[in-house]
């Protein structure tokens, strides 16, 4: 897979993104993906325990939300952690509520 901006080529990795040029790689509506929206930083509906901020991010970088709690807890330790939770409840936007996806559609 190349970048169809700069040509960078990509491996197998097929990011969103370009990580070369920044261009959006995967449009809505195109491609096999089943994601069809641009990912972007949310707090969770889903996986929540106080304001959905872990899950949020876990969403987004795809990892494990238990491993974001447990950096979050330990920066939170370290004092800077629960400023940083407040700033991101305020400044993420919440997840937008999304119907079930059929299992149709596939
Ligand atoms: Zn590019």
């Amino acid at each position: 897979m190349f970048c169809t901006q700069c040509g960078t080529q990509l491996g197998e990795a097929e990011p969103n993104f370009c990580p070369s040029c920044g261009a959006q790689l995967r449009s809505p509506g195109s491609g096999p993906s089943f994601s069809t929206n641009a990912r972007r930083l949310t707090r969770s509906r889903r996986d929540r325990k106080i304001a959905g901020v872990c899950g949020g991010i876990a969403e987004y970088l795809d990892v494990d939300p238990t491993l974001i709690r447990l950096v979050a807890v330990l920066a939170l330790f370290c004092g800077a952690g629960f400023l940083a939770y407040i700033v991101a409840w305020i400044v993420l936007p919440e997840e937008e509520l999304q119907p079930m996806p059929s299992p149709a559609t596939i």
